[in-house]
């Protein structure tokens, strides 16, 4: 008999706050995790006025080097580690939307400093998880990264961000429920890895937002509030997974292929919602309860409302594949032609 040699190791945040004006808490979070001395704010122009400049108030008396930077690409890593070092940082404080925590996440990897999330908007649900996507001219790529310590969430601040990025998020969150569909599939017909608390808590996630689905709304602070924790929560399950398989499936793919073949039209969580219409429609599910759900947050269920025409989502959808040849879905080895592709755009009313 072998030696048992299983192990398991999950990275999560440690101290979560959300709720209204929960930013004056910053400076206890800090305290907290035993934050001292030197600290670099990763933030961008606007939201460094929504709340970078707030953070540096409150957190008077810390020597805080603020750098505003714009995507999350490896040059903009390259200029905050150096920041970071030549200032002495010994902690990092992410305050703006998925770009700048992607950008905090990777910091935080290479550099070994601990970090905290201060979104300003929660357009996806990576905000709690340890996985960051970088953008370059090949596109976006997802690598492993750093998971925030702690995530600072104010709900008067999310809800000042435009609303179109919460309905992402929460469309990002839905497109679980395929997500953790294909994951069954791989794990029933190709032995993949799999944990049953990662697929039930990115599940739990995706049902608490199909449940308030009527209660979120534009202008509305309880909105964000009902949809702040199953966005983390999703990340988290990435967290007990070890890979982005429990929110991450062939709807996707689909999703980053539209973002080479159509860049900047749509969001993330958006392109990801839709496809989950489709992939729910091609394992026999019940993707019109998906598509009413978007429609009724306010998260497109069309090509025309994410203002991509209908042959790249035809196109999309039929090469997703090609995206990640590793990760199996309702999809194949090999993708499905675009006779089908068409034929399943156009039976979910998407094109
Ligand atoms: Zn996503």
């Amino acid at each position: 008999m072998g030696y048992f040699s299983k192990v398991k190791a999950v990275e999560m945040p440690r101290d979560v706050v959300a709720g209204h004006g929960v930013i004056e808490d910053v400076r206890g979070m800090c305290e907290r995790l035993h934050f001292r001395g030197a600290g670099t704010i990763i933030t961008g122009g606007r939201t460094a006025e929504v709340a970078g400049k707030r953070v540096m108030d409150i957190m008077d008396g810390y020597d805080l080097d603020m750098c505003r930077v714009g995507d999350a690409t490896q040059e903009n890593v390259d200029l905050i580690c150096r920041r970071a070092r030549e200032s002495g940082s010994s902690f990092i404080l992410a305050v703006g939307g998925g770009s700048k925590i992607d950008l905090a996440k990777v910091v935080s990897n290479e550099l070994h400093l601990p970090f905290v999330a201060i979104p300003t908007s929660a357009s996806h649900d990576g905000i709690a998880s340890n996985r960051a996507s970088l953008k370059s001219a090949e596109g976006s790529r997802s690598i492993e990264s750093a998971s925030p310590m702690g995530v600072l969430a104010d709900t008067e601040i999310i809800s000042q961000a435009p609303y179109r990025l919460l309905a992402s998020g929460c469309a990002d969150v839905i497109s679980n429920l395929t997500a953790i569909m294909d994951w069954d599939f791989a794990r029933r017909l190709k032995g993949e890895s799999f944990s049953r608390t990662a697929y039930s808590l990115s599940k739990h996630a995706a049902e608490e937002i199909l449940d308030a689905s009527s209660l979120i709304k534009p202008g509305v602070e309880d909105s964000v509030w009902i949809a702040i924790k199953p966005i983390i929560m999703s990340g988290v399950s990435m967290s007990f997974a070890g890979s982005s398989r429990p929110t991450s499936g062939a709807e996707h793919m689909f999703s980053h292929m539209l973002d080479l073949r159509c860049p900047g039209r749509a969001l993330h969580g958006e392109q990801c919602g839709v496809g989950s219409i489709m992939t729910m429609y091609l394992h026999g599910g019940d993707w019109e309860h998906i598509r009413d759900a978007l429609a009724e947050i306010g998260a497109p269920t069309t090509a025309k409302e994410l203002g991509i025409p209908a042959e790249e989502i035809v196109y999309s959808l039929a090469h997703a594949t090609e995206i990640r040849k590793d990760r199996f879905t309702i999809l194949g080895d090999n993708g499905i032609t675009e006779e089908v592709a068409e034929r399943v755009a156009t039976v979910t009313g998407v094109i």
